[in-house]
């Protein structure tokens, strides 16, 4: 295998002509902003995913700060979520002034421990930000059901999990609020973009006004005039276009093509990287049904004798573009100086000094895959 002759990032959206027309169409029209698209977005998100309620958002970020808000997380209330994220997962409980609580990993899912959150919960914990890692779902039942004997809001962070299911049921519906991200390697993009769906009409009022300054014009008595309205709370503007929510609309007609073209994609990997001495395969539970964000490979450093550093470095190369996803979380210098110390989650501080992002997103071609297949084994020294 010789380098490739253009870079395989390891996620990129996919956009056609609808998509663009869509755009042009909102361009042209009266409203770049604040107009009737945001509103066809949310609701056809809603309804795709079943929830009953969803509020649209400058990106997945300040849809979590609005749900850490919305939930009444504050300064002395601890949130636990997993190390194994994004960093957003946790910054957001900083943003209300709230402590990061970390619960390590499951060493089957990678997904946060359910058994380990149990073993974090204090009189101060208020909410749970589970995050449903490569797209797989998280255990939302048994979730669901720590959250009810111990009163908790559960804030799911399906940033890769846009279209996936659990028993079934897309995710979007289960968690007391789910956020989305529309960030182009996420499952359809508008550019920058979030939302979080609910089923609580209490959450949706205070998303909307959080996201649009705290302003109410509901509030107002009759004696007023047309123009008056009020700042009922503190809000941010963190409103997505008219523009986004018009590429978003025409994405969301083809998420179930991207997801099935993710899901071949990931089974190719499998099939291929399967008998690999020394790399592990993603597992998928018989009850949940990926979204394909990611797939992340586990290198056994025990079986291969060449440092995961190097294999990255010969792949990107080689032109693919492979990637770590995600250092734990509490790694990074913002949360050393806040106090935590490594070795607090040693499952998920293992699996990371093992992982490997591999190239996956819809536009992909067969070839592509192979591509990717050949150079890890090369660099492995396999003979293909
Ligand atoms: C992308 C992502 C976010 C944040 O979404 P943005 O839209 O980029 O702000 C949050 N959590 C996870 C797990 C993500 O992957």
């Amino acid at each position: 295998m010789s380098k490739r002759s253009s870079f395989l990032s390891y996620g990129r959206q996919t956009i056609d002509e609808a998509d663009i027309q869509s755009v042009i169409d909102t361009l042209l029209s009266t409203n770049l902003t604040q107009g009737p698209k945001i509103e066809e977005f949310e609701n056809d998100v809603a309804k795709y995913v079943g929830a009953k309620y969803a509020v649209a958002f400058s990106n997945g970020t300040a849809a979590l700060h609005g749900a850490c808000y919305a939930a009444g997380i504050e300064v002395g209330d601890e949130v636990i979520t997993t190390p194994i994220t994004f960093a957003a997962s946790a910054n957001c409980v900083r943003y209300v002034g709230g402590t990061v609580v970390f619960a390590d990993i499951d060493p089957v899912t990678y997904n946060i421990d359910l058994k380990e959150i149990e073993s974090k919960i204090t009189s101060k914990t208020k909410a749970i930000i589970p995050v449903d890692f490569t797209g797989q779902p998280v255990d939302l039942d048994g979730i669901m059901e720590i959250s009810k004997e111990h009163k908790l809001v559960v804030i799911e962070d399906g940033a890769h999990s846009l279209g996936a299911t659990y028993k079934g049921k897309k995710v979007g519906s289960q968690a007391d609020m789910t956020m989305f991200s529309f960030h182009p390697v996420k499952p359809i993009t508008t550019g920058e973009g979030g939302m979080i769906t609910t089923n609580s009409v209490a959450y949706y009022e205070k998303l909307k006004l959080f996201r649009s300054h705290g302003i109410s014009k509901t509030s107002y008595s009759s004696e007023q005039g047309d123009w008056y309205y009020e700042i009922t709370g503190l809000g941010f503007n963190y409103r997505m276009t008219d523009i986004q929510a018009a590429l978003g609309l025409s994405q969301l007609n083809k998420i179930d093509v991207f997801i099935e073209r993710r899901r071949e994609i990931a089974i190719m990997y499998n099939e291929q990287l399967n008998n690999v001495p020394g790399i592990k395969v993603p597992k998928q539970l018989n009850e949940t049904e990926s979204g394909w964000h990611l797939y992340s490979i586990q290198l056994d450093q025990n079986v291969i004798n060449k440092p995961r550093k190097e294999i990255f470095e010969e792949m990107r190369g080689l032109n693919i573009g492979v990637h770590v996803h995600y250092m734990p979380v509490y790694w990074h210098p913002y949360y050393q100086e806040l106090g935590y110390k490594r070795g607090i989650c040693p499952k998920a501080e293992y699996w990371y000094e093992q992982a490997l992002t591999l190239p996956l997103f819809p536009g992909m071609q067969d070839e592509d895959v192979m591509d990717v297949v050949k150079a890890l084994k090369m660099t492995l020294g396999i003979q293909i």
